[in-house]
C-alpha cells in the first residue's frame, strides 16, 4: 500500500494525547513530520489532515496545467533531493511527497478525513484540546473525535481550499454559459472547441491559458492591470552539467539551491535598490517572445515596482507562445457587467464566451477556520502580536507555518522545523511545560501595525483580510519579514533563553 492509499486509521471516542499534533499533511506539514521524526525521535506526534490524502494545494488544484510557479529545488525539502525540470506538474510534486512519506515512513502518523473545528488551551493542564470530524462511510457516518497535545504546530497554509475568492459582478447571473473556478475544476468540464475567457492576471491565469489554449477554439485572458513573469527555459544549466559529471544528486540539490538562492537575492535587492532596471529586464524577457510591434505598455507593463507581488515563472513561455500564435488574446479592461452571451466592459467593448474561468485568487484562511479558545476565551488572532510571522502572543506552545512569497515557501518549513525541534528540546532541558512569547518592556507600546506592510508585499488576497491577521511591530523580531536571506542567519540563532520566550 502506498502512503496515498493510506485511509484513517481508528481513533477511540475519548481523546487521544500525543506530545505534537500538526494540523494539514500538505507540503509544510509533512516536512513538519519529517523534521520531528528525525530531530525528536522521542516525541509522539500525529499529523491530522481533513482531505483524504496528503499534498494539500497540489492535491486540491487540479485544473489543467497546474504546476509550481517556482523551481522545485528549492520549493523541494532540502534534505530530498529533486532531480526533474525544475517547474513541476503537480502530480510531479505529490509523487515526491509521496516518496518523503514513505521513506522515512511518515504515513502511520497520518491520520486523514478529520476535519479540525475548535483548538481550546488550557493553562492549568497545559495542553491543547483539538476537536475534529472524522469522516465516515456506511451507516457509522462522521464522527466527533478529540485529541489532545502539548503542543499546535499549525500547519494548515493560508487559504480556504473548499472555495475560491470570486468578486461579486454585475449580471453574472444573465450569462448562460459555464463559470468556473480553477480551484474547484469540474473533472468533466468539456472546453474542447469552446472560446474560453479567463479573467486574471496571476500564475493560475498564466498556467491555464497554454494549457487550454490548444483544444479552445480561442481564449482571451482579461486582466485588471498587467503582472511580472519571468520567461526561461525549464530546465537548470548547472543541475544539469553537475550530473553530466555524474556528481551525486544530494550534492546537486545542494549547491543548485545555493546557487538559485543566491541569485534570487540579487534580484531581489536589486528591485529595491534599482527597480527601474529590474521592471525593463523582466519585460524584456516577455518581449522577446511577443516581438516589437506587441502592445507591451498596456498588457505586460505593471505600474507597481517588481517583487511587490509574487513574479511567476513561466517555463519556456509558453503563454507568450500563445499569444504570439494568436491561439490566444490578452484584454487589459475593467469588467463593467456580466451579460448572457459573456462581458461587458467599461471601454464600451464587449468579448464573447461560452465559459468564463475566474481566476480570481483565495480566500485567505486564518489558521484554517478553526475556532480557536485560551483558557475558555475565544481567540481573536487579530489582537495578538506575531513573534517572527510564526508564534503569537497569549498562545502558548504553537506554531504556524507561514512560508515566503519573495522566495518558495518550503524554505521556511525547513528553517522552522529546525526552530520547533529546538524549542521542544530546550523545554525539555528547562523542565518547563509552557512557552509563550511576549514583548520585550521596551516594546510593549510601540504602535502595532498589520500583519504585512502593503508597500513591501501587496497581494489581493491578504489586503483583503489583513484586518483578521495578528499585528506586527516594527522590528524584524515582531513581524514575517519575507526575507529568507536574513532569516537563513536569524533563526538559527535564535536566543532560546532570550527574555521573549516566556517559559512556565
Ligand atoms: C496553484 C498554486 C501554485 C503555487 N505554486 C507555488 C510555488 O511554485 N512556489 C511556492 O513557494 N508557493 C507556491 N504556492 C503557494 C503554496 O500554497 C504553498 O507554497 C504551499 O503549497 C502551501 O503549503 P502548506 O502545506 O503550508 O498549505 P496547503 O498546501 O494549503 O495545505 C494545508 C493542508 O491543511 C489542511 N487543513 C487546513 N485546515 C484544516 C482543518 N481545519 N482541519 C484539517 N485539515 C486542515 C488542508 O486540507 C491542506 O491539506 C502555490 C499556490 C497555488 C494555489
Amino acid at each position: 500500500m502506498t502512503s496515498r492509499d493510506t485511509a484513517a486509521t481508528k481513533a477511540p471516542r475519548e481523546a487521544e494525547h500525543f506530545d505534537v499534533l500538526i494540523v494539514g499533511s500538505g507540503i509544510s506539514g509533512v516536512g513538519a513530520a519529517y523534521h520531528l521524526k528525525e530531530q525528536c525521535p522521542e516525541k509522539s506526534f500525529l499529523v491530522l489532515e481533513g482531505l483524504e490524502s496528503f499534498g494539500g494545494t497540489w492535491l486540491m488544484h487540479t485544473y489543467p496545467g497546474i504546476r509550481s510557479d517556482s523551481d522545485l529545488y528549492t520549493f523541494g525539502y532540502r534534505f530530498k533531493p529533486w532531480t526533474g525540470p525544475p517547474i513541476a506538474t503537480g502530480e510531479e510534486i505529490l509523487s515526491y511527497m509521496g516518496e518523503v512519506i514513505d521513506e522515512n515512513d511518515l504515513a502511520p502518523h497520518i491520520r486523514y478525513g478529520h476535519h479540525i473545528s475548535k483548538a481550546s488551551w488550557s493553562s492549568e493542564e497545559n495542553l491543547w484540546t483539538l476537536e475534529a470530524t472524522r469522516k465516515g462511510e456506511g451507516p457509522r457516518g462522521d464522527e466527533a473525535v478529540r485529541f489532545t497535545a502539548n503542543f499546535l504546530w499549525m500547519c494548515q497554509g493560508y487559504y480556504r481550499h473548499s472555495e475560491g475568492y470570486t468578486p461579486e459582478w454585475e449580471g453574472v447571473e444573465d450569462f448562460a454559459g459555464e463559470i468556473v473556478h480553477p480551484q474547484t475544476w469540474p473533472e468533466d468540464l468539456d472546453y474542447k472547441g469552446k472560446h474560453v475567457l479567463v479573467i486574471g492576471s496571476g500564475a493560475t491565469a498564466a498556467t491555464l491559458v497554454p494549457a487550454i489554449a490548444g483544444d479552445c477554439s480561442h481564449v482571451t485572458l482579461l486582466q485588471r492591470s498587467p503582472t511580472y513573469f519571468i520567461p526561461g527555459r525549464n530546465e537548470n544549466e548547472l543541475a544539469d552539467q553537475l550530473r553530466e559529471l555524474e556528481i551525486d544528486e544530494t550534492w546537486i540539490h545542494e549547491i543548485t539551491r545555493r546557487k538559485i538562492l543566491h541569485d534570487q537575492h540579487m534580484i531581489t535587492k536589486l528591485s529595491f535598490e534599482q527597480p527601474e532596471f529590474v521592471k525593463e529586464e523582466l519585460l524584456k524577457g516577455v518581449r522577446e517572445y511577443l516581438g516589437p510591434d506587441y502592445d507591451m505598455d498596456t498588457h505586460f507593463t505593471p505600474n507597481y515596482r517588481p517583487w511587490r507581488q509574487r513574479i511567476a515563472f513561466v517555463p519556456d513561455g509558453d503563454i507568450f507562445k500563445g499569444i504570439a500564435s494568436g491561439k490566444a488574446t490578452v484584454v487589459t479592461d475593467h469588467i463593467d457587467r456580466f451579460t448572457e452571451k459573456g462581458i461587458l466592459l467599461e471601454s464600451g467593448k464587449t468579448l464573447e464566451a461560452d465559459i468564463i474561468v475566474t481566476a480570481t485568487g483565495f480566500n485567505l484562511s486564518v489558521l484554517g477556520d478553526i475556532d480557536f479558545v485560551i483558557d475558555g476565551k475565544p481567540l481573536d488572532f487579530a489582537e495578538t502580536l506575531t513573534y517572527r510571522g510564526m508564534m503569537f502572543t497569549g498562545v502558548p506552545n504553537m506554531l504556524w507555518i507561514f512560508g515566503y512569497f519573495r522566495a518558495s515557501w518550503t524554505l521556511r518549513v525547513d528553517l522552522l522545523g529546525d526552530f520547533v525541534c529546538r524549542l521542544l528540546h530546550r523545554m525539555d532541558e528547562k523542565g518547563v511545560n509552557r512557552v509563550t512569547p511576549v514583548p520585550r518592556p521596551e516594546d510593549i507600546d510601540l504602535p502595532r501595525l498589520s500583519w504585512m506592510d502593503p508597500e513591501n508585499f501587496n497581494p489581493g488576497y491578504v489586503m483583503r483580510k489583513m484586518h483578521l491577521l495578528p499585528k506586527r511591530l516594527d522590528k524584524p523580531e515582531w513581524q514575517h519579514t519575507q526575507d529568507y536571506w536574513s532569516e537563513k542567519t536569524d533563526i538559527p540563532a535564535i536566543d532560546l533563553d532570550d527574555e521573549v520566550f516566556l517559559y512556565e
